[in-house]
């Protein structure tokens, strides 16, 4: 799936200035009577919600009446947010959104009927409705998932996965299915700091960290545990799928290119997996996935144990 490259840049600066009156329009476009109306409408509609989901699906359908749209299309790769609203068409028209220097995010509307230059001011127009409660629902998005992110890796962080283990429980309880919890380090990985220096270490944490999201199902989630300790759910996985995904993580690990120049460093790392028990809390499910570590460390590392 591509995203149209956009087209048309909005600087809210400048069209703030021609608002106020400072800038000439070359407007010979009469817009109808109730673009007004939904301006209106859309000014206290849209500043309802800190969501930037919810507020561009209202613009989405909030519009239609005055500009049938046939799909909405929308990316803000700071936030690593992308929507995709209604049905693709032959015909698009595609915007650059930014605020004092701050990318807002790309559109792209689609529909099969050519767009025409009426159309298309009052889409602009309107788009400018979106300016600050989108900010403002970016600015959110951005903080709400700093808070949950260890900012070297990009991993959940502790508060994270505490939250995220509860909810998997739950949800393997309800709908009766498994769930499974890998337990991660890095063998020797103090030699590596030693040897290479702090800076590689965090490198290399980086590097693990992509490794191990690149090998697994979207739905399942990574957390740093602790310095060179991951945490990986696997939602709806069972014991015998856990370990597959278990080696292939090592297997992954093993062949590694990491970010240091002259002697290539050998990495290894060990796991534990456990699987939830009837009745089990986050803690003993966490647990066992340690003792299972442990006895990986134990058994001379590079390698993967099951909890009993
Ligand atoms: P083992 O095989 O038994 O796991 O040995 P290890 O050396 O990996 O384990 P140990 O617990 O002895 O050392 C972990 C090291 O990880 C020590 C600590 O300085 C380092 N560490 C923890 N957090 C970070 C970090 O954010 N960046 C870097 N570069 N190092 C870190
Ligand atoms: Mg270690
Ligand atoms: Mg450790």
């Amino acid at each position: 799936m591509s995203f149209p490259p956009p087209t048309n840049a909005i600087d809210f600066d400048s069209a703030r200035l021609q608002r106020l009156g400072l800038v000439s329009v070359n407007s010979t476009v009469q817009p109808p009577l109730d673009e007004e109306q939904l301006r209106r409408k859309l000014a206290l509609q849209l500043q309802s919600s800190l969501e930037a989901d919810k507020i561009l699906s209202m613009f989405f359908d909030s519009v239609q009446p005055l500009i049938p749209l046939g799909a909405l299309i929308y990316q803000h790769g700071d936030t690593d947010l992308r929507l995709e609203l209604g049905e693709r068409g032959r015909h698009s028209a595609s915007y650059r959104m930014s605020f004092e220097g701050e990318p807002l995010g790309e559109f792209g509307f689609q529909r099969d009927r050519r767009f025409n230059e009426p159309e298309l001011a009052q889409l602009e127009s309107l788009l400018g409705s979106l300016l600050y409660p989108l900010r403002n629902a970016l600015l959110y998005r951005h903080a709400s998932l700093s808070a949950l992110r260890d900012p070297l890796t990009g991993a959940g962080n502790r508060i994270a996965m505490e939250q995220s283990l509860t909810r998997e429980i739950e949800i393997a309880r309800r709908q009766q299915q498994p769930l499974s919890v890998l337990m991660l380090d890095i063998d020797h990985f103090k030699t590596i700091n030693d040897t290479y220096g702090h800076a590689t270490g965090d490198g290399v944490l980086k590097v693990v960290t992509r490794t191990i999201k690149d090998r697994l199902r979207n739905i399942d989630q990574v957390f740093r545990f602790g310095g060179e300790e991951f945490l990986i759910v696997l939602t709806n996985t069972g014991r015998e799928s856990a370990a597959l995904v278990g080696e292939r993580l090592r297997h992954a690990a093993l062949q590694l290119t990491l970010p240091v120049e002259g002697s290539p460093i050998e990495l290894t790392v060990s796991l534990g997996c456990s699987t939830l028990l009837p009745g089990e809390s986050p803690d003993s499910l966490l647990r066992r996935a340690d003792s299972a570590l442990y006895a990986a460390k134990r058994q001379g590392r590079n390698r993967l144990e099951m909890a009993g």
